[in-house]
């Protein structure tokens, strides 16, 4: 579909095939191979190159961000084709010091191919810019970052960049697409991962960026076709699916998220709590960056030990002790409990809204957290 509908009606509708006797639900390709003899039909060849199950998905999150999207098995894997699509000729990829950790070990593994990570704080933008000078790099964002929900200055870092002629990359997995849209605000390439808020239902894993620039599509294919981190039809389909109510979704998911940070500011027990909603220093830019909602994660700080927050968060009874985010129903972690992440501290439980009601899910919190 192409026609300039608002983005709630192209989802619902994406990846069908508006023929007489075509299904109205996107079929699940199930195929590792395709009838083809002589020159083979481009990505209609081997199950590597493509499948219609991907092409539906690409469609409805290339119509997400007006761009083309490419999907992966996961995030993960959609980040690393990313950074070897840009890392040639850069000698640098500067990270943010709070983003998910496993990007920033990913990143890492660049190293021994002439690409060094740095860290800085995407929030100083004299920082940034100081780095952006010392090289050709990649400035690789994330905001609302994972798990302190920082907001970073999508249009300044995309300034910055611009004038360093270094590609600006936003993972934009928090906030999903239709909370906020990085391409617009100048970025070259954002990365999502389907696994969170846009499939939203804890059922499947998948990544995939989107970007404007052609020839960074075309190298993404390569390396997807190459490396081969491709996704299974099945999950695509799941993902269309999920797609579908994305907006209904992260709108309530974020309606949840506001009044639980608001409620935890006042508690007791709690000793400092992050989201984009109700940080004042930077509420102003979040309320331009993500005109909608500000997304379904959180973080807080117990005012206790590290064993008091993993007690709360066993004494839930409708929120789930899980790691993830963004799906329909409610999670919870104390997030330093992963060895690799350094940003968070001991008692931080990062929480994910999902579309409970908001009392239940408050009587759970006031239950858990006991004070
Ligand atoms: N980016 C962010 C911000 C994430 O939180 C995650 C996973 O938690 C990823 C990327 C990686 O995605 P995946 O787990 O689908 O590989």
């Amino acid at each position: 579909m192409t026609e300039d509908f608002d983005i709630e009606s192209m989802l619902v509708h994406a990846g069908v095939e508006r023929e007489p006797g075509a299904p109205l639900a996107p079929p699940i390709v199930a195929t590792s191979a395709y009838i083809s003899a002589g020159p083979p039909v481009a990505a209609r060849a081997y199950g590597r190159d493509g499948n219609p199950t991907w092409t539906a998905l690409e469609e409805g999150l290339g119509q997400l961000e007006a761009a083309t999207a490419t999907i992966f098995a996961s995030g993960q894997a959609a980040a690393m084709a990313l950074m070897l699509s840009l890392a040639s000729d850069r000698s640098r990829i500067i990270l943010p010091n709070d983003g998910y950790y496993n990007i920033g070990r990913l990143a890492d593994r660049l190293s021994p191919f002439g690409t060094t990570p740095v860290r800085v704080d995407m929030l100083d933008l004299d920082a940034v810019r100081r780095e952006l000078a010392a090289g050709p790099a990649i400035l690789w964002g994330e905001t609302p970052s994972n798990p302190l929900l920082n907001v970073a200055d999508i249009a300044a870092l995309a300034d910055l960049a611009g004038a360093a002629a270094a590609p600006l990359v936003v993972d934009n997995t928090v906030a999903t697409g239709v909370l906020q849209r990085p391409l617009d605000l100048g970025a070259t390439a954002t990365l999502t991962s389907l696994t969170k808020g846009t499939s939203g239902h804890a059922d499947l894993l998948l990544g995939s960026i989107a970007t404007r620039d052609e020839a960074i599509v075309t190298s993404l294919r390569e390396w997807r076709t190459l490396a081969g981190g491709i996704a299974g039809p099945f999950e695509a389909w799941l993902a269309l699916r999920g797609l579908k109510t994305l907006p209904l979704r992260i709108v309530r998911q974020s309606e949840n998220a506001l009044a639980i940070a608001r409620h935890l500011a006042g508690h007791p027990r709690v000793r400092a709590v992050h989201y984009p909603g109700t940080e004042p220093a930077t509420l102003d830019l979040a309320r331009r960056q993500m005109p909608s909602g500000f997304g379904p994660l959180l973080s807080f700080e117990l005012d206790g030990t590290a064993d008091d927050a993993d007690a709360a968060v066993a004494a839930a009874r409708l929120i789930a002790p899980a790691t993830s985010f963004g799906g329909v129903e409610s999670t919870w972690e104390r997030r330093a409990r992963w060895a690799s992440e350094k940003s968070a501290p001991p008692s931080l439980i990062r929480m994910s809204a999902g579309i409970e009601s908001i009392g239940d899910l408050l009587a759970d919190i006031d239950r858990s957290l006991g004070g």
